[in-house]
């Protein structure tokens, strides 16, 4: 099998001026991944690695650039997962860690717990030799503005928001067919202090089990948490239907049934590929070969020829 990372940064209402800055990130993000599965790394390695570099790229809501809480804050939510044996990890409410995709790795491999959350998620960054970032280091000036803006006119215009999205997530698939899933955000503008997402909750914004296939989700995390939208996807996975069937058919349902938008890419055991999302735009990109595929608008699959 073609090994594959597909990733996604983030599903909504993003504005135009926002579109070359997300293809970017996700195209740089889907080679960073590729490279490691070819240099002989494993998935979970993969999905750390493009999970990372969308984290630093200002472009994402996720790590340095997140959206702020109410108080002017970021805190931010990731979880990760291996295919092979369901082993997870995650953290929620997290503050001032440039990577909360790793912390969340070593939840998994260094704790029985599958959730840290807050302070006690920061306490275990420090003993593991995480560094902590000087207080307000991650936030960006366009958070800054967005959360304004959230202040002045409410977040009605659409139920993502304008600004502030960009979630990030990827799923691998290596040769012999071993999967990995991951996901990392700063939640949603405007939100209250301490609110946690469906990012760091396993089944709806992450799963991945090698007998059937990987998921990463976006967009409502209210909604997708609700909906278990992760696992719904799996579920419509293993009762036969393909990545692509499987996550059209499961956004669709979701957001008739609780009237909110979000956006998912999946990975099936065979390989195929889902990308959709029920919001206006998503971007996602994966890199097969030398070639990279990329999109963020409904029906948009362009190719070019990676940069290595
Ligand atoms: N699902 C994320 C959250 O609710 C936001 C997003 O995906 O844009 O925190």
């Amino acid at each position: 099998m073609e090994p594959i990372v597909l990733v996604h940064g983030g599903a909504g209402d993003i504005p135009d001026s926002r579109v070359p800055l997300k293809l970017n990130g996700v195209k740089k993000a889907a080679s960073i991944g590729y490279r490691v599965l070819k240099r002989g790394g494993s998935v979970v390695d993969a999905v750390e690695e493009a999970v990372k570099s969308m984290e630093d790229d200002e472009a994402f809501n996720a790590g340095y650039g997140s959206v702020l809480n109410l108080d002017g804050e970021v805190e931010m939510d990731a979880t990760i997962m291996i295919g092979a044996n369901l082993n997870s990890g995650g953290v929620t409410v997290v503050k001032d860690i440039a990577h909360p995709i790793s912390l969340a790795r070593l939840v998994m491999e260094r704790t029985p717990h599958f959730l840290l959350a807050g302070e006690g998620a920061n306490r275990f960054a420090k003993v593991q030799g995480v560094p902590t970032l000087p207080a307000g280091s991650l936030v960006s000036k366009y958070a800054r503005e967005a959360l304004e803006d959230f202040k002045k006119h409410g977040d009605n215009r659409t139920e993502i928001g304008e600004k502030g999205v960009g979630t990030v997530g990827a799923v691998a698939i290596d040769s012999k067919g071993r999967m990995a899933a991951a996901t990392s955000t700063g939640g949603i503008n405007g939100k209250m202090v301490g609110r946690s997402s469906d990012t760091s909750i396993i089944g709806s914004g992450t799963y991945a089990d090698d007998n059937v296939g990987a998921v990463s989700t976006t967009g409502h995390g209210e909604s997708i948490a609700r909906f278990c939208l992760a696992h719904a996807i799996i579920y419509e996975m293993k009762n036969g239907s393909s990545a692509a069937v499987a996550t059209a058919n499961t956004l669709k349902a979701m957001t008739e049934k609780l009237k909110n938008t979000a956006g998912a890419i999946a990975i099936s055991k065979g390989g195929d590929l889902g990308i959709d999302f029920t919001s206006k735009r998503m971007a996602w990109a994966y890199q097969i070969k030398d070639e990279i595929h990329f999109g963020i608008e409904h029906g948009q699959h362009t190719k070019e020829k990676a940069k290595n």
